[in-house]
């Protein structure tokens, strides 16, 4: 029986460790692609064209969202970062599941297009562990630091809207539980899938 890839959409305030957590979960997954984000914001270092990001000016940013490339994109702490819509479609109808990386502005929104994604909130164990997990990768200056903290309480307050929050306490109880998380909601869609082919 054919099933339709799944979106997940994971979210969480800059440090939590999502990249950590989704590299390992994707590393460890079949049939699992990782949305490719296009963003105005330098590479950091080690980071690559086409894996990591599609970097863009912002005159090639906004020429993406003219030609309406991009299922939604969002402005984050003075750079803009957007999901290009292609892939998702090509994932989801060939049956491979996607995930996304992304803020929350954009989870809501890939959620009101998407009603069957699945929206998964990492948490920090506590706001001064994230101050330090940011300060710790050393990527940002101590303005940025300040502002992507700022977001970062904004960013907590959305919990709600998430179907599951797991809290990035220990890396891989962190792993196991999204491993798990997706794996039931795959289970779910197939089960679905089945009832409605027996009782059509
Ligand atoms: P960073 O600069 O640390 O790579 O990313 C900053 C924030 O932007 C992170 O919370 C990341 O999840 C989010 N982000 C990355 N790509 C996208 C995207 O395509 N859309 C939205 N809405 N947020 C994104």
């Amino acid at each position: 029986m054919f099933r339709k890839g799944l979106i997940i959409v994971v979210c969480g305030p800059s440090g939590v460790g999502k990249g950590t957590l989704l590299s390992e979960v994707l590393d460890s997954s079949e049939n699992m692609r990782f949305s490719v984000s296009a963003t105005t914001r330098a590479p950091r270092e080690g980071e690559i064209e086409g894996v990591d990001y599609f970097f863009k000016t912002h005159a090639e940013f906004e020429k993406m969202i003219n030609d309406d490339e991009l299922v939604e994109w969002v402005k984050y702490v003075d750079n803009y970062y957007g999901t290009p819509g292609k892939p998702i479609e090509a994932s989801i109808s060939s049956g491979t599941d996607i995930v996304l990386d992304i803020e929350v502005e954009g989870a809501q929104h890939i959620k009101k297009k998407y009603p069957d994604s699945v929206l998964i909130f990492i948490f920090p164990p506590s706001l001064e562990e994230l101050k330090k997990r940011i300060e710790k990768r050393g990527t940002e200056n101590v303005g940025e630091i300040e502002k992507r903290l700022i977001r970062a309480k904004v960013e907590l307050s959305y919990v709600k809207k998430y179907d599951y929050v797991v809290i990035n306490d220990d890396k891989g109880e962190a792993i196991n539980e999204i491993k798990s998380i997706i794996l039931s909601e795959k289970l779910k869609v197939e089960r679905n899938s089945d009832l409605i082919e027996k009782f059509n």
